[in-house]
């Protein structure tokens, strides 16, 4: 949960001399050697001089308060010469920088993390050795509604045995209420992924639930979900607005996750398809459709690029595209069956300036025309910038 306290305060507290004190050694928040105002004007400087040839680039928003918005916090656990560490590891390495608690992550979630540590000690359990592959737990990951409260604690073990597991969960509630679900997942292999692929579920039902506008959205161990609710609410809230619905419109969701952007336009599209690659994320845009009544929404298993090309190939139509694709952009292909068919509206929602740029003067070439550039501050700190932008198809458009 956010801190209280003036935006100044807050700027002072994070800026020069007063930073994090794991910052040089972490390596996760670049710009944290800037005041937060700095960090903000050197973000729309890149976001100017990469995208302004394209068109006006409003002003980034901001935080009102940038601190503590991860509700998604993961720490590797080990042991050093001092015990039980856990923490993160070192940018491009596999050593662990222990750290409490950390000025972006969930205050809740840290204290939890903290407790695991001292429980494992008490209960006699030992941190998983990656080197001789033994030993019990190797992650933590905490997943937190922001809107509910609800909390989930993920302990990730070497193997499905869990020694004296009731009264160990028992103390984590009984320390931590607030805590709603806890799940152990089992990730047995020598592999950098933190997630396995079995989960337990040992307290509660095995998943969270957060709120967006008016929609309800169940999140999983390992469902993709935004991990700063207050930023999303406004992204979304200016990729809804660009798409300009007004009841009559074909939508296509295309990189649709688990179906949150598709799900906030179904109410004012005539018919939303959403695509995506990730069969579980779609399993779970489904169930997510569901359970908040959206009927006039179907959620596909597909290569964005291979479901519009067959879209294309069969004549259909959409009157707006909204597409929200991984760091490394989206591909020709993809972007070749848009201009085939020929929305008048594309929202683009992307993670990466640089593969945006690369994508919107591909657009541009194909007749659509660029009229809005939205830079959101989704990742204070850290040197991502999450982009909101609207692509209009020009009237003399000759497709
Ligand atoms: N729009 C969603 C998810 C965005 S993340 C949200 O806001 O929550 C990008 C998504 O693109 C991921 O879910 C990833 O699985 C999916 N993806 C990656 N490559 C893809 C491809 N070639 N075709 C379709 N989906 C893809």
């Amino acid at each position: 949960m956010q801190n209280k306290g003036n935006k100044s305060e807050v700027v002072k507290k994070v800026g020069k001399g007063n930073g994090c004190p794991h910052y040089k050694k972490c390596g996760g928040c670049h710009l944290q050697n800037m005041t937060y105002e700095e960090q903000l004007k050197f973000k729309q400087i890149k976001m100017i001089k990469l995208l302004g040839k394209f068109c006006h680039v409003k002003e980034i928003i901001g935080m009102e308060n940038p601190l503590h918005y991860r509700c998604k916090v993961q720490a590797a656990f080990s042991k050093d010469k001092t015990g039980i560490i856990s923490g993160v590891y070192q940018s491009s390495t596999h050593n662990i920088v222990p750290i409490d608690s950390c000025m972006i992550e969930d205050e809740k979630a840290d204290e939890i993390i903290v407790t695991i540590r001292k429980l494992l000690k008490s209960f006699k359990l030992k941190p998983f050795d990656d080197k001789t592959m033994s030993g019990f737990l190797r992650h933590v990951l905490i997943r937190k509604g922001y809107y509910t409260g609800q909390i989930m604690v993920v302990l990730v073990t070497g193997s499905p045995v869990f020694p004296s597991c009731r009264s160990f969960i028992n103390a984590l509630v009984g320390r931590h209420p607030e805590i709603t679900t806890v799940v152990q997942n089992v990730n047995g292999k020598f592999t950098s992924l933190v997630l396995g692929e079995k989960n337990i579920t040992l307290f509660g039902n095995g998943y969270i639930e957060d709120t967006i506008s008016d929609f309800v959205f169940r999140i999983s161990p390992k469902s993709f979900y935004q991990v700063n609710p207050v930023m999303t609410n406004i992204l979304y809230g200016k990729a809804i607005e660009y798409m300009n619905l007004t009841g009559q419109e074909t939508v296509i969701d295309a990189y649709c996750g688990t179906g949150t952007i598709g799900i906030l336009a179904s109410k004012n599209a005539k018919q939303v398809i959403g695509v995506e690659l990730n069969a579980d994320a779609v399993k779970d845009a489904k169930f997510n459709a569901k359970q908040n009544l959206v009927e006039n929404i179907d959620f596909y298993t597909a290569d964005a690029g291979d479901f519009m090309v067959e879209m294309a190939k069969a004549g259909e139509k959409a009157d707006v595209v909204i597409m929200d694709p991984p760091r490394a952009g989206s591909d020709k292909r993809f972007m070749d069956s848009v201009f085939t068919l020929s929305p008048e509206r594309v929202v683009y929602v992307s993670c990466n300036p640089d593969t945006l740029a690369r994508d919107l003067s591909y657009f541009v070439r194909n007749g659509y025309g660029v009229r809005r550039i939205q830079p959101v501050d989704m990742f204070p700190h850290t040197d991502h910038i999450e982009t909101v932008v609207l692509l209009v198809k020009s009237k003399k458009d000759k497709h």
